[in-house]
């Protein structure tokens, strides 16, 4: 039988990589409790319906990407593809809709059907927040400083760039919309089969296209300022100052627009160029018509997502673990005293490792590739003497130490 291979899109976190995402999350969740963002986590899967209807049967998502699927009992559930949808489900069925603002940080697996590249895959990671329930643009203002921070804190702020854009209101974006409509339908020869079907559907999605063909035409369209109104105006004014004064540079990106269907206002995306093509790592905006929707009250929202496989790849190596101390019992009364001396050990603080089986050489062969700081040889003899011989790995020395002084020895190492 040939070996068994991870399915397509999907891989495996070994502990170096694992290490990396960790210190992703970990990050991203202490500062988010900084700004008293609290923990959420919804189920991995939801009926299809959660996810359909707000994400829109136009985008990428729904029409091509949802690992959806019948279970036994008949229900339709789907993997889910990302979590915004998730937690307004989850505020909408406990009831929390009365205390707001509500404000949540998420970290987990999420999955899309998805042609797999560097940095784009079919389970891959996201941490994210929602700020639900604050209709002026501070909120804007404040989970984009968030994301800005997180960025900082992990040490690459000066390889991103925060670009910004507005979609509007809902009255502002019906007229852009019909602008679009006008304007591509004039040159609709020029657009790319994806685009032509984007054109009844999803007009705005156009301006994203990556297509030379497309982004001819896209160059030349219409400007969404030109069609926004009064509010919508003043709404990105005040998130732009909110940014100024924060200190927090952006780069106004008018073709910039989101994936989804439910974002109003605000949209932006931190980008690079070091990784390659895939290079948002963290993007969102605001969804003031979400919540409505999903059938839940009038109530707006901000928020985004970042992918933990893009960020891994940014980072600078994270801070090494401890070394351990190789535990290595000689004969049979020792090795029956090892397991309580690696319990007493462990209660001081220390790292230890049992090599479990194997003569002498190969257990320090052991420890020599787990890279432990020292040695404890446990024989029989000097076990009747009350003491063990510690090699220190670093300085090559080697001496004898009381049990009972054992732990303060071994600490003392460092
Ligand atoms: P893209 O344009 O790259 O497809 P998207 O608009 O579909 O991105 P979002 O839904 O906004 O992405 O997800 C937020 C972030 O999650 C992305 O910026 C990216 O960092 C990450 N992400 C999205 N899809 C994937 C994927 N298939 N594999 C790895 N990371 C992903
Ligand atoms: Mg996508």
């Amino acid at each position: 039988m040939p070996a068994l291979q991870p399915a397509r899109g999907t891989q495996d976190l070994l502990p170096d990589i694992a290490r990396r995402h960790r210190q992703v999350s970990e990050t991203a969740r202490a500062l988010a409790g900084l700004y008293g963002f609290a923990e959420m986590a919804t189920p991995i899967f939801e009926f299809t319906e959660v996810f359909a209807r707000p994400i829109g049967e136009h985008t990428d998502i729904v029409s091509k990407e949802m690992y959806t699927f019948t279970d036994r009992g008949g229900e339709e559930v789907t993997l889910r593809p990302e979590n915004t949808a998730g937690v307004v489900r989850a505020v909408l069925s406990n009831g929390l809709t009365q205390s707001t603002p509500l404000k949540f940080f998420y970290s987990g697996p999420m999955f899309r059907y998805e042609r797999p590249q560097k940095g784009r895959f079919r389970q891959f990671h996201q941490i994210g927040v929602e700020l639900m329930g604050v209709a002026t643009p501070q909120a804007d203002v404040e989970v984009i400083a968030l994301g800005n921070r997180i960025l900082k804190e992990l040490g690459i702020a000066d390889r991103v760039t925060l670009e910004l854009n507005t979609l509007g209101d809902p009255q502002s974006r019906t007229a852009y919309r019909d602008a679009l409509v006008g304007y591509f339908s004039a040159r609709h020869s020029e657009l790319s089969e994806d685009s032509r079907r984007r054109l009844e559907r999803n007009p705005l999605r156009i301006l994203d296209s990556k297509d030379p063909g497309d982004q001819r035409v896209t160059g030349e369209a219409p400007d969404f300022s030109d069609y926004l109104n009064e509010a919508s105006h003043a709404f990105f004014a005040r998130v732009r100052d909110g940014l100024d004064r924060l200190g927090i540079a952006f780069r106004l990106n008018p073709r910039l627009v989101r994936g989804l269907d439910y974002y109003t206002h605000t949209v932006f995306e931190f980008v690079t160029t070091d990784i390659g093509a895939q290079g948002t790592v963290l993007a969102g905006g605001r969804y003031d018509g979400l919540i409505e929707l999903m059938g839940g009250p009038a109530m707006p929202g901000v928020g985004w997502a970042a992918g933990i496989e893009r960020l891994a790849l940014l980072i600078a190596e994270p801070p090494a673990p401890a070394r351990p101390i190789a535990l290595v019992p000689i004969g049979e009364h020792a090795e029956s005293r090892a397991l309580p001396l690696a319990e007493q050990l462990r209660d001081a603080g220390l790292v230890v490792d049992l090599g479990y089986s194997g003569n002498l050489a190969r257990r320090m062969r052991r420890a020599d590739r787990i890279g432990a700081r020292a040695a404890v040889l446990l024989g029989d003899d000097e076990l009747a003497k009350g003491i063990a011989t510690v090699r220190d790995f670093d300085s090559g020395e080697q001496r004898e130490v009381p049990l009972d002084d054992l732990a303060m020895c071994l600490r003392a190492l460092g």
